[in-house]
């Protein structure tokens, strides 16, 4: 009898708010983060720092990679995925130049992070702090492309669904050069390559193997690899990852990737995401004041040029109206057990199998 009154009540309350007009909101914790950083179009404009971890965070003070340079181009642009942490953007500058000299003909690249990084629509469980970057396997072409021409240019799958193993008719010493020299710099802490890229390098790379230390297997990755740096100076909020192992990941744990069980079908493909979920709650609370900062006055403002990184001017007018941000076809979702942070399970990991016949 009691239950049946508060219940009563409970529905009373409700429709009583129904006739006001009233929905029941969920509280602005509850909003999902997704929502929030997805419709940020210009960066914080304040000192640069990211807080949380790569895949739950946010990040003030991005800067964005130009559009063009002499040795890069950006792909998919309407995604505006082309900010990242200053470090992370003097880096990829840095990659492309290097790489250029070392043979590769230029850069083509793909998702940094959004604007004030945090959560996407679509894609990505990381690129949350300004901290990670794809990079496509494809060689940049001799013209620069136009804007429709980047949104629609495929890019080169280099592994064999079916196998896990490269192509060897696509596979050059460059694309290993291009590895080997972002994987050279001190501030990397990891590469994610497919693991048919990783047994590649494996079974090739003579000489110095210390650097596939940092070349780790993961889903996806066929077409792009993944840098990832560490946490930056200035940000004493950002938690770093574990670091790698010692010995090149050529062992064991690669193996696994070559079992079936990586390639299980997902069991409950409906089952909703990380992303999809977290709340601004789920953040740092430094994420809130990061969505509340001030813009810059334009995108122009905060675009690296080299040398100095730009420290942006806060801008006097609120930020635009938000819009939902543009879907990524080929995000390249991964099963939902996939967790680019978990150690490569070594339980029942058999010893290295032969490579079946190339057919
Ligand atoms: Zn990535």
């Amino acid at each position: 009898m009691k239950t049946a009154m508060r219940l009563g009540k409970k529905s009373l309350l409700a429709a009583v708010l129904g006739l006001l007009g009233l929905a029941i909101q969920p509280a602005a914790a509850e909003e999902r983060a997704k929502d929030l950083f997805g419709a940020e179009k210009l960066p914080a404009a304040t000192a640069a720092q990211s807080f949380g971890f790569y895949s739950k965070g946010c990040f003030a003070g991005g800067v964005a990679i130009p559009m063009d340079g002499p040795t890069w181009q950006v792909m998919r642009p309407s995604r505006n995925r082309r900010w990242g942490h200053p470090a992370m953007i003097a880096l990829i500058e840095k990659l492309s130049r290097d790489a250029a000299a070392d043979g590769w003909p230029g850069l083509l690249i793909g998702d940094i992070s959004q604007p004030r990084g945090g959560p996407m629509m679509t894609g990505h469980a990381s690129h949350q702090i300004g901290l990670d970057a794809d990079i496509w396997l494809t060689p940049m072409p001799d013209r620069a492309m136009t804007r429709a021409q980047r949104e629609s240019m495929s890019a080169t799958l280099m592994v064999d669904e079916k196998t896990h193993l490269v192509k060897d008719a696509l596979w050059t010493p460059q694309h290993t050069a291009l590895l080997k020299r972002a994987a050279s710099y001190p501030e990397v802490e990891r590469i994610l390559v497919n693991p048919g890229i990783k047994k590649k390098l494996c079974d090739t790379v003579k000489g110095d193997r210390s650097w596939l230390r940092k070349i780790r297997p993961f889903w996806g990755h066929d077409y792009h690899f993944h840098m990832r740096i560490g946490c930056q100076p200035g940000s004493p909020d950002c938690k770093a990852q574990e670091a790698t192992p010692d010995d090149d990941g050529c062992g064991k744990p690669l193996a696994w990737w070559f079992t079936e069980e990586p390639w299980r079908p997902n069991k409950n493909p409906d089952a909703p995401k990380a992303r999809d979920v977290m709340t601004m709650a789920n953040l740092p609370k430094e994420c809130r004041a990061v969505l509340d900062a001030p813009g810059p006055v334009s995108a122009e403002a905060p675009t690296f040029h080299g040398g100095a990184v730009p420290v942006a001017a806060a801008a006097p007018e609120p930020e635009a109206p938000s819009q939902p941000a543009t879907p990524a076809s080929d995000s390249g979702d991964l099963p939902s057990a996939a967790n680019a942070f978990a150690a490569t399970p070594r339980m029942g990991a058999p010893v290295p199998r032969p490579r079946p016949p190339a057919n």
